[in-house]
């Protein structure tokens, strides 16, 4: 990739930003594919997100991918919205387009969804018509949720939240004909007795805190379970490995990292990702 006054810009809006691997990832696959664009992390706080979307067209950017705490911020700003990002109230990804008469109209979109969809690739037999746990009921929750009702067609989805008031959201038209229900985390022993398909989306066990989890008690995970972290550092979480040591199939989060990043990716530059040289690249450990 040279450098030159053809180069777009990209960006990533989020704070903190710095240890992003977006910027990674991106300009990885820029360079092996020789596309004329450059990734740049953009620490942009709460205030300044507005003033942050209208510069990405002001300043001729192709798009930008957004992170906490922006992602439903983003949304009044957006001139359309993709179904998962209408759906699930979070932008993860805009596409800046400009137009005839010179305006620049932004899309959002939230390609968590296809991330986490296709990194369930090869397991969807285990997967797909079963009862689903979710732990957490944040941003990543939403995707994961509508993922579950729209495409892997969860017989059940259970939502299990800190503070109920903020899963709300599960009754609100997210899940349509599914049966969903919200509980507090001290039910979580019996919903995973009852759920094949096991979430979590808290950041519990992420790095630098890797010896926390979310299940205090892991003897309830049998052989029948599939157990997915969406924490990718480190990929083996202690939740993963407590799963593991009793038969479960577990999951983690990079390959779902890789994928919404190859959904927004293709949305760009319409090349598809040179995926295979990314995962040799970021090599997440
Ligand atoms: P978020 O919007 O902040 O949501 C986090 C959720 O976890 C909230 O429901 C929060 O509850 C809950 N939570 C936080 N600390 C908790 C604790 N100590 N005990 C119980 N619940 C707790 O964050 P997010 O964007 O959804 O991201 C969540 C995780 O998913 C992060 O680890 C992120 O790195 C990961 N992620 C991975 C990918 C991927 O591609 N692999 C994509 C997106 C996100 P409260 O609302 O009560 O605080």
């Amino acid at each position: 990739m040279k450098l030159t006054s053809d180069s777009r810009p990209i960006g990533i809006l989020g704070h903190p930003i710095a240890h992003s691997l977006s910027p990674t990832i991106h300009n990885a696959a820029f360079v092996r594919t020789g596309l004329p664009y450059v990734y740049i992390a953009c620490d942009v706080v709460e205030g300044d997100i507005e003033a942050a979307v209208r510069g990405l067209g002001a300043l001729g950017f192709r798009g930008a991918n957004v992170t906490l705490p922006h992602k439903n911020a983003v949304l009044a700003f957006m001139d359309e919205l993709t179904p998962p990002a209408k759906a699930t109230r979070a932008v993860n990804t805009i596409i800046c387009d400009r137009t005839a008469d010179g305006t620049v109209r932004f899309t959002g979109d939230n390609t968590d969804v296809a991330g986490f969809v296709g990194s369930l690739d090869s397991m969807r037999s285990r997967v797909d018509d079963r009862p689903a746990l979710v732990l957490g009921a944040g941003g990543a929750a939403r995707a994961v949720v509508y993922a579950l009702a729209t495409t892997l067609h969860a017989s059940s989805i259970t939502v299990a939240a800190r503070d109920e008031r903020k899963a709300q959201w599960v009754h609100e038209g997210l899940v349509d004909a599914r049966p969903a229900t919200v509980i507090p985390y001290s039910e979580v022993p019996s919903a995973i007795a009852e759920s094949n398909f096991v979430i979590n989306t808290t950041p519990l066990g992420m790095h630098p805190h890797a010896d926390r989890t979310p299940v205090a008690d892991p003897s309830v995970f049998t052989a029948d379970h599939v157990v997915y972290d969406l924490i990718y550092r480190p990929r083996r979480t202690q939740l993963l490995k407590e799963a593991e040591a009793r038969g479960a199939v577990v999951v983690d989060g990079s390959e779902m990292l890789i994928l919404q990043a190859a959904a927004a990716f293709e949305r760009w530059t319409g090349t598809p990702m040179p995926i295979d040289h990314v995962r040799e690249v970021i090599g997440i450990d």
